[in-house]
């Protein structure tokens, strides 16, 4: 049965078969506590059947979630640190997050912005405060880069969207506009042409980060509209969350990876999972992480390669956190492994100099 509207409450998703009575318990507490919606999309995609689903671990509420581990955060990225303006985050120099929306289509349940999004999170940014938000991206000359995510950016409608896209046209500085979205995949209808329309209303250069998080979510309806995005002159990268029971193996990866290189979405970021409050069944540890990044070198193309990516707690930015490849003995010489993790000395022995 297709859903025809979102699924908003624990009632709804047990209306829809997808949470069994028997597996209610704690539900209702979760769904108090975090925002709740699965969009027709993403529920039709779900096995009622198979309780270990990826796609319904990723949007419906688990009793887990209840848990709070010492080292989860709030704010676990710490947003609020680098915030000058509200709606502003400006953690690096040349370039600015812009968050006009605390509003998503679907709600994951991992999401390092649980607490800030959702029908009782922070909204949409008043005009007033989004006066303040482009008259500091005005003043500040460094910034090359606007950012717009949330919430999911894609949620507003066309005519918002292209107003904020106008007021970007008139910054000379800012050279290039990037929209962080899920709707692509978890509302692909909503991308028609007054929607790509709105996005290059600008003039910039447009990119757009698609988060997905497995390959069954590039489904025949998402395709399709990645492709309208790209056919439109927009350039599309990747993001995806490393998470357990979801695609933590390597085939899972792989084909996640392969299947957005296939509809033109270069791979850029996969996250290790913030500490963000109720989410440690979803986290594995950085070796694990490690092991199965390494492991897609050898395996598929060196298109389908994302950068391993942590946020370090604290506002302190984003780091590449593979494991290395190359160890300095001194002297000049190294030690460097290959994807079989085969071992060679750099530069060989052969071609050093005599001592
Ligand atoms: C993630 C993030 C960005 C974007 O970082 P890139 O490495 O350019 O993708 C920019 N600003 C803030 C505050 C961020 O958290
Ligand atoms: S779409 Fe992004 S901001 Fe929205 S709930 Fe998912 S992870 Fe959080």
């Amino acid at each position: 049965m297709t859903a025809l509207r979102s699924l908003k409450t624990i009632d709804d998703l047990e209306e829809a078969g997808l949470v069994a009575a028997a597996r209610r318990v704690g539900l209702d507490d979760v769904a108090a506590r975090y925002a709740v919606a699965v969009t027709p999309a993403m529920a039709a995609l779900i096995d009622p059947s198979d309780p270990d689903d990826p796609i319904a671990r990723q949007f419906v509420p688990d009793a887990a979630e209840l848990v709070r581990l010492p080292e989860e955060r709030e704010d676990p990225i710490g947003d609020g640190a680098h915030s000058p303006v509200e709606g502003i985050v400006h953690r690096y120099p040349d370039r600015v997050l812009l968050k006009a929306v605390h509003v998503c289509p679907v709600y994951c349940r991992f999401c390092f912005r649980r607490e800030m999004v959702g029908p009782q999170g922070l909204g949409t940014l008043a005009s007033q405060a989004m006066d303040n938000a482009f008259a500091y991206i005005a003043d500040h000359p460094e910034i090359w880069e606007v950012i717009l995510t949330g919430g999911d950016p894609l949620v507003l409608s066309p005519r918002r969207l292209a107003s904020i896209m106008e007021r970007l046209a008139g910054i000379d500085h800012v050279k290039i506009v990037r929209f962080h979205t899920r709707v692509p995949v978890v509302e692909p209808d909503r991308v028609d042409a007054a929607l790509i329309a709105a996005l290059k209303a600008s003039g910039k250069t447009t990119y757009l980060a698609l988060h997905a998080n497995h390959p069954r979510e590039l489904t025949a309806d998402a395709r399709a509209a990645c492709a309208r995005l790209v056919d439109s002159g927009i350039v599309m990268v990747s993001q995806s969350v490393l998470l357990k029971g979801v695609n933590d193996d390597a085939d899972t990866l792989a084909a996640l990876m392969r299947a957005f290189v296939e509809n033109r979405i270069k791979p850029y970021y996969l996250h290790h999972p913030d500490l963000a409050p109720g989410t440690s069944h979803f986290r594995l540890t950085i070796e694990e992480g490690q092991a199965l990044v390494a492991s897609l070198r050898g395996r598929v193309s060196g298109l389908c390669q994302p950068a391993y990516i942590l946020d370090i707690p604290g506002g302190h930015g984003k780091t590449a956190i593979s494991a290395a490849t190359i160890e300095d003995n001194g002297g000049g010489c190294y030690t460097v492994s290959d994807f079989n993790g085969e071992t060679h000395a750099y530069p060989p022995a052969s071609g050093r100099h005599p001592e």
